[in-house]
């Protein structure tokens, strides 16, 4: 079920909505959370800013440590969605305001337009009559797409969206003439909806560090120097080189690749904390590079290696492999060297020794940022330095990586323990 009317929801009557527990973002700690409610018999709202539910795994490649696709876990949670009409999901949504308290909330949901509506079946007619291509953000400016497009492959839900600024301008016409099932409407309107719900859990994810502010790691100077975000994309078939690792300036392929774990990470400077999983993502991406380049050197630089519990097997697994090397090192610059290559200094962190090793492209193993540092909750919600969430025992419950940098199964073991929460704060009603 999506944007349902108030009707579609068990108890709601009228204009106004009602359910047990509301979750805001529609990522994996959101989908969690949502759908543990749901299947304990409670009602939910489930909000999500982007057009599609997935959030950030859906851009990866594969996961540590089993190095399968995401796609496998979210599908189970897509199909655990629709089949649970317990469940109502909201996408291109927001929360503009919330008042009351646990037991009692009043929310307000400010529903975007879609300029598709539910007629749209994804055949796809409306995208090569479409003149207008933009950058496409989801690959990180790496490739282009249309105005009209496909949030991803197993998107939900499955229809496609019109880009905002892009709705207004008359070169869509040609899409509206293509489709043939009128479902593309440029004049759909921005709506507000109403809910009152006992329990809140907020789930609204991180965002990459702006490797742009690492001046001395050259990235957005040097071509061939990419963030960890940007590797995940290279290396899916869904992303811009249909899963050819390759450098950016030249497509060349790979024989020596650097990876620069905690770039801006663990550094006052930038963010002071560990993200936990950028050695475990790192370790992974080489395993991208070794399965397509039997021969390629890989180095990776680190302060210390993070893999806590069970990780470790996964580290020593990746260790194994000869022609990935372990340095123990900070780079404190990047600066590029002949051909497009790029060259990274380091600091061995013991010896104090200098090394300059050069390499076709390097990688930043860039830290994850909570967007509740800048996007908190609309109602007084305790936040620690860096904007997490604070335990809260009895107000908004925060769930996922909001709470702290996590993996997937962190951020799943989590999601449950939130909804709980969230449920008991209001009382169990
Ligand atoms: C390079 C890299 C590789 C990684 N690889 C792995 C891996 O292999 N294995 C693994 O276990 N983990 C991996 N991770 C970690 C994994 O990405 C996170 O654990 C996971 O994304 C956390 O899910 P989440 O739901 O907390 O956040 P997100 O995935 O960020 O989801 C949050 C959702 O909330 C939505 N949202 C944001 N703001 C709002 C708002 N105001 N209103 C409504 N909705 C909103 C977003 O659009 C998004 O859909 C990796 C991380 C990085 C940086």
């Amino acid at each position: 079920m999506n944007q349902p009317d108030a009707s579609a929801i068990p108890g709601s009557t009228g204009d106004s909505l009602s359910a047990d527990l509301l979750v805001v973002g529609g990522g994996i700690a959101g989908m969690t959370a949502a759908l543990e409610a749901a299947e304990a018999g409670k009602t939910v709202i489930l909000v999500e800013r982007e057009a599609s539910l997935g959030g950030r795994v859906v851009s990866s490649n594969q996961y540590f440590p089993k190095l399968c696709p995401p796609t496998c876990g979210l599908e189970i949670n897509l199909k655990r969605i629709k089949a649970n009409p317990r469940v109502s999901v909201f996408t291109l949504a927001e929360i503009e305001g919330i008042s009351g308290e646990a037991g009692n909330w009043s929310v307000t949901i400010k529903q975007k337009p879609r300029y598709v509506n539910m007629r749209c079946t994804a055949c796809g007619e409306c995208e090569p009559a479409c003149e207008i291509e933009v950058d496409d953000p989801a690959n990180f400016g790496l490739s282009k797409r249309k105005a009209i497009h496909l949030p991803h492959l197993v998107a939900y839900p499955f229809r496609y969206v019109v880009d905002p600024e892009h709705a207004s301008d008359p070169r869509m016409k040609a899409c509206v003439d293509a489709c043939p099932y009128d479902a593309i409407e440029l004049d759909m309107q921005p709506t507000t909806v109403s809910a009152t719900v006992t329990g809140i859990v907020w789930a609204t994810g991180w965002r990459p560090y702006d490797a742009t502010k690492l001046t001395n790691l050259a990235f957005g100077q040097a071509p061939n120097v990419i963030t960890n975000v940007m590797m995940e994309r290279l290396a899916s078939r869904t992303g811009p080189t249909e899963g050819k690792i390759q450098r950016p300036s030249d497509q060349k392929a790979i024989a020596k690749i650097g990876f620069v774990q905690c770039a801006g990470s663990r550094d006052e400077n930038h963010l002071p904390y560990c993200s936990a999983i950028c050695c475990l993502a790192s370790m992974k991406q080489a395993t991208y590079v070794r399965e397509q380049y039997p021969d390629a050197e890989i180095h990776l630089f680190y302060i210390d290696v993070r893999s806590p519990g069970r990780m470790e097997d996964f580290y020593e697994k990746v260790k194994a492999d000869e022609k990935i090397h372990f340095h123990r090192g900070k780079v404190g610059k990047i600066t590029e060297g002949s051909n497009g290559n790029v060259i990274l200094h380091a600091e061995n962190t013991v010896t104090g020794e200098m090394k300059e090793t050069e390499v076709d492209m390097a990688v930043l193993a860039t830290g994850m940022v909570p967007n509740t540092d800048i996007d908190p909750p609309p109602v007084e919600t305790p936040r620690d330095d860096y904007g997490f969430l604070a335990p809260n025992g009895s107000g908004i419950i925060g769930a996922g990586t909001v709470m702290r940098p996590y993996d997937v199964a962190s951020s799943v073991q989590d999601a449950t323990g939130a909804a709980l929460r969230a449920l008991n704060a209001a009382g169990g009603r």
